[in-house]
């Protein structure tokens, strides 16, 4: 199948309808119209088959995954999502591989009314880059240099799933008695599909704090936010949400004191979370949590951001010596 037929049964007649593409999938450019007083949050992500996601993923969660982590990015902006595009690399026209592909991009792109506005389609090993623009009020934007000294560090949901998951694809988990099939699945589904928490994201912008989406693993990331704003973590082990899937992998019983079972290393570098990780001020704490729970939006404060440069992990007290790098691609 060419690759305009392809353009007109996959990518044109999905996309939903948006006031604002004056011209959009079919000519030589997407025209946009801006929103008056808004700036643009613009990010890029590309999905490398093998890299990014293990080549055994199904072509509905790349779909959704690769949307996913584009909003994430948004999300960590508090900027409101409009547009995508999606240049993608197929090594066959596949149909039913992009029918399901287009499923999971869809199912997110409805949800946050996101119009696909244009994108190229190639043959060639499986990659998807995928383009979004959201709008945000550019003084109130969510920047990594915000954070000052004494301000909570907080997280908007289990850290450490998707490691286990990613374990799980590979049949590289520990025979653990306590992990059930269903604690495998649940893992899974966090590395697959993760959920951009644009609302989280948007709220924050009522406030003052720095905040960042955890895609290379919570240490990684929380450093990128120390490294901008001059300062550095205090993190308490103990308080990092760690949900009763990761329990059971790591052989604790609900409810007991989490014990040095627990991989941390693995839990702070897996990366692939989406959540965010962001700094509130003492002053701001209490409306923040209210404006939060009124939204039925779980934060957890996790550490506070100090002085001294780098980041502290205390254990019940003790200091722990993480390596704190998460993935990269050089290395
Ligand atoms: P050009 O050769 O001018 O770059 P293309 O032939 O690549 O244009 O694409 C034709 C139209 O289809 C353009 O509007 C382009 O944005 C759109 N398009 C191509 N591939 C995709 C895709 N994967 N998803 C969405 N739109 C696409
Ligand atoms: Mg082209």
């Amino acid at each position: 199948m060419p690759e305009f037929d392809l353009i007109n049964q996959f990518f044109k007649p999905t996309t939903i309808k948006r006031d604002d593409v004056l011209v959009g999938i079919g000519d030589d450019c997407a025209i946009l119209s801006t929103p008056p007083g808004k700036a643009l949050a613009i990010s890029t992500d590309t999905l490398i088959s093998g890299v990014h996601f293990p080549q055994s993923t199904c072509a509905e969660d790349i779909g959704y995954k690769s949307l996913a982590v584009n909003l994430s990015d948004l999300a960590a902006m508090g900027a409101e999502p409009a547009w995508v595009s999606l240049a993608i690399s197929l090594p066959q026209a596949d149909e039913s591989w992009l029918k399901q592909f287009m499923h999971g991009f869809n199912q997110l792109a409805r949800q946050f009314n996101l119009a696909l506005i244009g994108g190229d389609t190639t043959q060639g090993p499986l990659s998807i880059t995928v383009n979004i623009t959201g709008f945000v009020d550019a003084s109130r934007a969510l920047k990594r240099s915000q954070a000052k000294v004494g301000d909570s560090i907080f997280v908007t949901g289990n850290i450490g799933d998707a490691s286990i998951g990613l374990k799980a694809v590979f049949n590289q988990l520990k025979s653990q008695p306590l992990f059930t099939d269903n604690n495998k699945s649940e893992c899974i589904k966090r590395l697959n599909r993760p959920v951009p928490r644009i609302k989280a994201g948007q709220l924050l912008t009522s406030f003052s704090g720095a905040a960042i989406d955890i895609s290379d693993g919570l240490l990684a990331d929380l450093n990128h936010i120390c490294e901008a704003s001059s300062v550095g973590a205090l993190i308490n082990l103990q308080q990092i949400p760690l949900s009763q899937a990761a329990l059971n992998y790591y052989g604790n019983l609900p409810g007991a004191q989490i014990g040095g079972h627990i991989d941390w290393q693995s839990i702070l570098t897996g990366g692939d979370d989406y959540e965010l990780c962001f700094t509130c001020a003492d002053q701001q704490y209490a409306q923040m949590q209210d404006m939060m729970e009124s939204h039925n939006i779980d934060i957890f404060c996790i550490g506070k951001i100090i002085d001294e440069p780098g980041i502290k992990c205390l254990h019940n007290e003790t200091l722990m010596s993480l390596d704190h790098t998460g993935y990269n691609h050089f290395k």
